[in-house]
């Protein structure tokens, strides 16, 4: 495998830390040439100083002085706001951009590096929600391989190598279930922020933790699936499977089922990612079957954990819903980590935004960005009422 230059956008972040071990663990497979950090300084300054990458981003402006006086004595350049995340990301300094910031925040830096042709790792999924179609349609014009980060799209990804044009009768998405599986509103209703920060089995950003314990994670993930693997919404199912050993399946239309394996740790699709079509040897801890272990299934409760309904409706409409869907989503998560709505408020938040904000059947990018801007605005005025 030839030596490969790694942007880490978001690299502060639970994928980007990880992504940085694998980097340590592979210096001859793989650098670091550019990171990013929205508000970190002190783990970016920590990160640049061992990995000596070319370029760092923060994304506050407040923070830039503080972070160029700690990197004056080194090569790399350093760069400030929200701009210069999409200037990093045009640069020719690298070979993938592991797009690793979370929410809408990652969708125009991971625009601009399809734009310019560089190889994806996408752990930000919210890209595709907001604009799949766009974000998909460019990468194949431009031929840039867009190579799923996170687990379940990994794991379909991984069952789908050398099956060259055979059919997809559907893809099984696994969700573990969350903090909060089996549980009833009567519950839900008194759920503080720090419980559904505990998530069983992945330990990950506050953001993708809530979006797991309300299930709308696993809503977003099919819409990411639906644009990675070019999926009608009947092709793609979800079955909670809590003890996350099975990541996803594929069936194909001879009725085989296909599905991807191993304990439940995100370096594994990270460095399958940054690796492809490679794999590399690690020592990670291995699934064991000799211990006593049962795998089940069972079908999500879309009537307690109403977000993940939401998302199917967004995800059969089409068209800026999802957009909408995302934007409410991260009002409302937001709003919930501090205290302001309480966790079925969270599900309030983004029905009233999907009936209020106007639908569009086919948007252009600056249509997906009006409706972003819209849901928000409109989600934001619920949660201060
Ligand atoms: P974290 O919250 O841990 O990290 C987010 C990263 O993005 C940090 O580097 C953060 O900087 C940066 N960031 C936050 N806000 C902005 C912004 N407005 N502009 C620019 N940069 C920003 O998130 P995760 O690592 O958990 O998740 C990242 C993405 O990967 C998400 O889309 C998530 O859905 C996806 N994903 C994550 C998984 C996981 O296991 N964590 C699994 C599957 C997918 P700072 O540290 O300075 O705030
Ligand atoms: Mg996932």
């Amino acid at each position: 495998m030839t030596h490969k230059r790694i942007a880490i956008f978001g690299s502060t972040g639970s994928i980007g830390t990880q992504a940085l071990d694998v980097i340590a663990a592979n210096p001859d497979l793989f650098s670091a040439s550019i990171l990013t950090a929205q508000s970190n300084d002190e783990l970016l300054i920590k990160q640049a100083l061992q990995f000596k990458p070319l370029v760092v981003v923060i994304g506050d402006e407040k923070k830039y002085q503080g972070v160029k006086d700690a990197l004056a004595a080194t090569n790399t350049k350093v760069l400030a706001g929200e701009k210069a995340l999409e200037e990093a990301a045009a640069m020719d300094d690298y070979d993938m951009m592991l797009a690793a910031i979370v929410g809408y925040a990652g969708l125009k830096p991971t625009m601009q590096a399809v734009q310019k042709g560089k190889a994806i790792g996408l752990a930000n999924k919210e890209t595709l929600v907001v604009a799949g179609d766009i974000v998909m349609e460019t990468a194949l014009k431009n031929k840039v391989p867009v190579i799923p980060v996170d687990s379940e799209h990994s794991a379909i990804f991984q069952c789908l190598v050398g099956e060259g044009r055979n059919k997809i009768e559907k893809v099984i998405l696994t969700a573990s279930g969350g903090p909060f599986l089996g549980k009833k509103p009567n519950f839900l209703v008194n759920v503080k922020r720090d419980h559904a920060l505990q998530h069983p089995n992945w330990s990950m950003g506050a953001k993708i933790t809530i979006d797991s314990a309300t299930l709308m994670n696993k809503g977003l993930e099919m819409i990411e699936a639906k644009w990675l693997f070019n999926l009608e919404p009947e092709q793609i199912q979800v079955m909670i499977h809590p003890q996350s050993i099975i990541h996803s399946m594929v069936q194909f239309e001879d009725g085989s089922i296909k599905a991807q394996m191993g304990l439940p740790d995100m370096k594994l699709p990270i460095q399958y990612a940054m690796a492809f079509p490679q794999r590399i040897a690690n020592n990670f801890p291995r699934y064991d079957f000799k211990k006593p272990n049962t795998l089940t299934f069972e079908e999500p409760d879309i009537k307690t954990f109403r977000n993940l309904a939401l998302a199917m409706d967004a995800l059969n409409r089409g068209g800026n819903m999802p957009c909408v869907l995302n934007a409410a989503n991260e009002i409302a998560v937001y709003a919930f980590l501090r205290n302001r709505i309480g966790f079925l408020d969270m599900t309030e938040v983004v029905e009233q935004t999907m009936q209020k904000i106007p639908f569009i059947q086919k948007p252009t990018l600056e249509e997906y960005f009006d409706s972003d801007g819209e849901a928000r605005s409109f989600a934001a005025s619920l949660i201060h009422m």
